[in-house]
């Protein structure tokens, strides 16, 4: 590809949205990588004359921030800052024709299935051999193992089967090969993630198979903390819960999406499970590792939603007491079957019952970490801020969990496991002593 700006092309990656994004983009640069293109992240240097954006379809206000991004550097383009302007991921595999004819400025769109295709723009060759090679986007000392891609699932208010179709399993083999390059390169923490981490297998094994993998990926050499993010609910292998307790390395942390509590709620978004099973599976769980941390995330204002589902979310919460709360606020997505429902609730209203919720959940989250004041944990360190050391517990998961503030007179290494006690607690967040 020539270009007129400077001599060496360089690619920046933006990404926006979830972890899944980011382990593609992680993979597109593996591969740009491989083919001798510069490419960086997020480049700050701002000395790149090409730009891949990486969208995020997911609900509105990441929409929002997608074609903001896209537009930003268009202008960019427009004033002889870059060259060429690519868009790919989630918003460009839904909406391409629109943008296409809205943005036209944008040197072209792919789709999330095109990798080869987005290559092709480079004249660089997807290179099979790759697969499982990333740059990480990440600090060396963790990253995101996407497990699947896709989703069968149906719940009414989810777009993103629209943008990643069904659900494909990758193979136990791949998963550990990359697992043990990952921790080659210094990986101590894999975050497991996927659309729907309990469906692994059953289209490529035609049996459920997070168990199996989970004990293979348990027994990679130098691999400290492996997580599981976004399990549904509704038949949920428990097994999964005893190669948890079974395993040192698989942390006691489970992120589990439960969306909503009331049976009305539930129903209306085809979650196929009510909040007596719900509550059953929680308790079984518990039951099973006592100390396990429970995360969750909820929706607000789903059409129909009455003050009385609010009452009862919660509840829910106060009598289940997740270590773990994340809410959304309904987003009316066309193509969902939710679309078809009338979006009766005003955007304020939704974020005020969002802010109300998340009021019952920050007075558990003290209460929880009061709990852990003058115990000692394991903490891994994650950066050093404004002179102070930052980490996590084998309860917290990057960016949407806790903190613990660690106190240290002595130089901690970033990506080190240290003992930590407790002294204080904050609503969402811990400080304690290095011992
Ligand atoms: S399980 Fe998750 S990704 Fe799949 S349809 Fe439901 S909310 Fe969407």
């Amino acid at each position: 590809m020539k270009t007129k700006t400077m001599g060496r092309n360089k690619v920046n990656i933006i990404t926006l949205g979830c972890s899944k994004n980011m382990v593609d983009s992680e993979v597109l640069s593996g591969q740009l990588i491989a083919n001798e293109i510069d490419t960086v992240h997020e480049n700050r240097k701002k000395d790149h004359n090409i730009v891949i954006i990486n969208t995020c379809g997911f609900i509105e206000k990441a929409k929002e921030e997608s074609i903001q991004t896209i537009l930003d550097n268009v202008e960019l383009k427009r004033r002889g800052k870059l060259d060429k302007v690519y868009v790919t991921g989630c918003l460009s595999e839904r909406y391409k024709a629109n943008l296409e004819a809205e943005i036209p400025e944008v040197d072209a769109y792919f789709g999330t299935m095109e990798l080869p295709r987005i290559l092709k723009q480079f004249d660089a060759d997807f290179k099979a051999e790759l697969i499982g090679e990333r740059m990480l986007a990440t600090p060396s000392h963790y990253a995101y193992l996407k497990i699947s891609e896709g989703c069968n699932r149906t719940c009414s208010f989810c777009a993103i089967p629209l943008m990643r179709g069904k659900h494909v399993s990758r193979s136990i083999e791949s998963l550990v090969d990359e697992a043990k390059r990952l921790v080659a390169g210094g990986v101590k923490e894999l975050m497991l993630i996927a659309q729907e981490l309990t469906y692994y297998g059953l289209d490529i094994y035609k049996s459920r198979e997070l168990p199996k993998l989970l004990h293979a990926l348990a027994d990679v050499e130098g691999l400290e903390w492996i997580r599981l993010h976004y399990a549904y609910p509704s038949k949920f292998p428990l097994e999964i819960i005893d190669v948890m307790k079974e395993r040192d390395n698989i942390c006691n942390y489970l992120d589990m999406p439960l969306q909503h509590a009331s049976n009305k709620m539930l129903q209306a978004m085809k979650r196929q499970i009510s909040r007596e099973e719900m509550e059953d599976l929680i308790g079984e769980i518990r039951y099973r590792i006592p100390d396990v941390c429970l995360r969750t995330t909820l929706i607000a204002g789903f059409p129909g939603e009455t003050r009385d589902d609010v009452e009862e979310l919660k509840d829910f919460l106060e009598r289940m007491r997740f270590d773990r709360v994340g809410i959304f606020t309904y987003s009316h997505e066309e193509d969902t079957s939710a679309f078809d429902l009338a979006d009766d609730i005003t955007a304020e209203e939704k974020e005020s019952r969002a802010s109300e919720i998340m009021e019952t959940q920050q007075e558990i989250s003290l209460e929880k970490n009061n709990e852990k004041i003058g115990r000692t944990l394991k903490v891994i360190v994650d950066k050093k801020e404004a002179g102070r050391y930052m980490g996590r517990t084998e309860y917290d998961s990057v960016e949407v969990d806790n903190e613990v503030i660690i106190n240290s007179k002595s130089k901690l290494l970033i990506g080190e496991f240290v003992q930590v006690k407790i002294t204080k607690a904050y609503d969402y967040d811990l400080e304690g002593e290095l011992v």
